[in-house]
């Protein structure tokens, strides 16, 4: 019902952008923003892989923007969290408050807060959403939004951590406009939308390196057709927002983080096998952002955040409470996110653009999951909204009043 009158406010308000649009300088170009979202981005794995010179994009971002750690809410997953990012509000008041709510796996017709890319497109904005969880069914933008995470399809008819191609799509739509999800066939191909589901304990037993291999190659196929779809649609279908997101990380670190004997859950007919292959997630999530680096200029914001961090199990935990339900019920893992205080799994937060101080570190957890939308909308020049609960990040602008934000 909310879903619907946030899609009939914006689809009014798509008619009348003059009126909505905020009092920005209409010869003026509006600002550019790029958000990328990496699940589950562990700063226990990505500093010694930085030190070692394997991320060089990312060392990039860094060196010209800012970065530190990016406190997350309880409990953290990824449409709970996601959620939180795009409302700036809590868990209780948006509504998606995990993989399954009341029995029915989270979608956007529960989203009780309006996400910031429907407040950009009513303020004239054009915004483009490409694999973003917790997105499904689309909402009508200002420009085009493809789901990501939780999209539910052939052989995923319950939309959690499966890989549903597009042509598979069932139960709602996955493209807005509809006329894109052809253009995208035609040229981007039949692409995965989210990652693989991992393999169960059962058929593990006996053929481990055998099916380790065969996921993490299924999982690489995927992230290519992802930097194929993100830079077809930065170059054809450029837009002022973009949300881009990606999913394989997480997915790897539940299962095959590299622990040693002493943790708890460690299989060495698992774990010994492919020690690197969590690390070397973020080795290839480096190359994806090197392709999205060719789209950044000098006056583009790059926003890379992730939702949470994951750690090692700390103890088995029988009545576990949480809803990564694959993760817990047929794979063995041995690192999660979803531990009660949220503050034991910190997510990360970059930003380089206009404005924006270089090689700044930001230290504690000053910055949180709440502090994004308001940060977006700020460099817009766009006031944020009462029921927002973050704060514009302005300590990490050269100048408060940042000469790229109308508003002041
Ligand atoms: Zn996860």
């Amino acid at each position: 019902m909310v879903s619907r009158k946030l899609s009939l406010l914006l689809s009014v308000s798509l008619l009348a952008i003059p009126v909505f649009a905020q009092q920005q300088d209409p010869s003026k170009p509006k600002p550019r923003v790029i958000v990328l979202g990496v699940n589950g981005m562990e700063l226990d794995i990505i500093r010694p892989l930085l030190l070692k010179g394997q991320m060089p994009n990312l060392s990039r971002v860094i060196e010209n923007g800012a970065y530190g750690k990016l406190r997350t809410v309880s409990a953290p997953n990824c449409p709970r969290v996601y959620s939180t990012l795009f409302t700036s509000t809590n868990p209780e008041e948006h509504g998606v408050t995990g993989f399954i709510v009341g029995g029915i796996t989270a979608n956007t017709n529960m989203l009780k807060e309006e996400p910031v890319w429907s407040m950009l497109s009513k303020s004239g904005i054009t915004v483009g959403l490409a694999n973003v969880p917790a997105t499904f069914p689309v909402m009508p933008v200002n420009g085009y939004m493809i789901s990501g995470m939780l999209t539910r399809g052939k052989n995923c008819e319950d939309g959690v951590l499966c890989a549903p191609k597009l042509s598979e799509v069932m139960g709602g739509d996955a493209v807005y406009p509809k006329s894109l999800q052809a253009e995208l066939l035609k040229n981007v191909g039949d692409f995965y939308i989210d990652c693989e589901r991992m393999p169960a304990a059962g058929d593990l037993k006996g053929h481990e390196t055998e099916l380790i291999d065969k996921w993490l190659g299924k999982v690489q196929v995927i992230r290519e057709q992802q930097t194929k779809l993100f830079d077809y649609l930065l170059t054809t279908h450029p837009t002022e927002f973009t949300f881009l997101a990606q999913s394989c990380e997480d997915r790897t670190g539940h299962w095959l983080y590299p622990i040693t004997p002493f943790n708890v859950g460690y299989n060495p007919s698992i774990n010994n096998v492919r020690q690197d292959a969590f690390p070397n997630q973020y080795v290839a999530f480096d190359k994806v952002l090197g392709s999205i680096l060719k789209h950044v200029d000098e006056n583009t914001y790059l926003i890379i955040f992730s939702d949470h961090g994951i750690k090692p199990l700390r103890e088995f935990e029988e009545k576990d409470p949480h809803a990564h339900m694959d993760h817990e019920k047929t794979t063995p893992v041995i690192a999660k996110h979803d531990f009660a205080d949220g503050d034991d799994v910190p997510g990360s937060f970059f930003a380089m653009g206009p404005g924006i101080k270089h090689d700044l570190r930001l230290m504690g957890l000053g910055v949180s999951v709440y502090d994004v939308a308001p940060t977006v909308l700020h460099i817009y020049g766009i006031e944020p909204p009462k029921q927002m609960r973050g704060r514009v990040l302005t300590e990490i602008f050269e100048r408060a009043d940042n000469k790229a934000a109308a508003k002041q």
